[in-house]
């Protein structure tokens, strides 16, 4: 199972890291071990200072395909969920200054929790696009709505086709709205379909 991710498929997000906005989607990888289940908690790596989280819609690949035409990317997923892409921001800022990968500062276990999976039409709304909120404990810290977004998922999905296999079972995180930030322990980060708990997060 491959877990991709996207960056800055969202203009508010890119600027708000003070990122260029691209011209195609920014695609990176997380290993399986990264892969924390609905209801486990993160702890807290001690090697970072400043654990942020980016609440993101994933979805999931349900049959095998490769160079993908986008305008059949939209087969090749039914279910979607909400995750969060855990970052180590001084740890990826120091890797990015330098122009080195960001693996460390994104891959390690943990950081990439998903949570329940719905079928994706469930919450469209009428113009055909899916809003979701990010709960850090009682306040909303994130309002995502997918016609903000600059590539879209049968977009992500061809374009990653191009390079990668996509196997069933496969993750697809498409990039995280405004209002990213950091984390301490005891934090607990919930993610909303309307008024549906897709998933909690424990910083431990
Ligand atoms: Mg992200």
């Amino acid at each position: 199972m491959k877990i991709f991710c996207v960056g800055r498929n969202y203009v508010e997000h890119a600027k708000e890291l003070q990122n260029e906005v691209p011209d195609e989607p920014v695609i990176f990888m997380k290993p399986s071990t990264a892969l924390l289940k609905k209801d486990e908690p993160l702890f807290y790596p001690d090697f970072t200072q400043d654990l942020q989280y980016e609440g993101e819609i994933v979805l999931k690949i349900s049959k095998n395909g490769k160079k993908i035409q986008e305008k059949f990317a939209d087969r090749y997923f039914d279910e979607i969920s909400i995750g969060f892409d855990f970052t180590a921001r001084d740890l990826q800022s120091k890797l990015k200054s330098k122009g080195l990968p960001w693996e460390l500062a994104k891959s390690f276990d943990g950081a990439a929790s998903v949570g329940n999976f719905v079928h994706k039409e469930k919450y469209l709304n009428e113009e055909g696009h899916l809003l979701f909120e990010i709960f850090k404990n009682d306040s909303v810290v994130q309002s995502g709505n997918t016609s903000k977004m600059l590539f879209s998922f049968s977009k992500i999905i061809s374009f990653v086709s191009q390079y990668f296999t996509l196997q069933q079972g496969d993750l697809i995180y498409t990039g995280t709205p405004a209002g990213v930030g950091s984390l301490k322990i005891g934090d607990i980060l919930t993610g909303f379909f309307a008024d549906e708990v897709i998933i909690s997060t424990v910083i431990k």
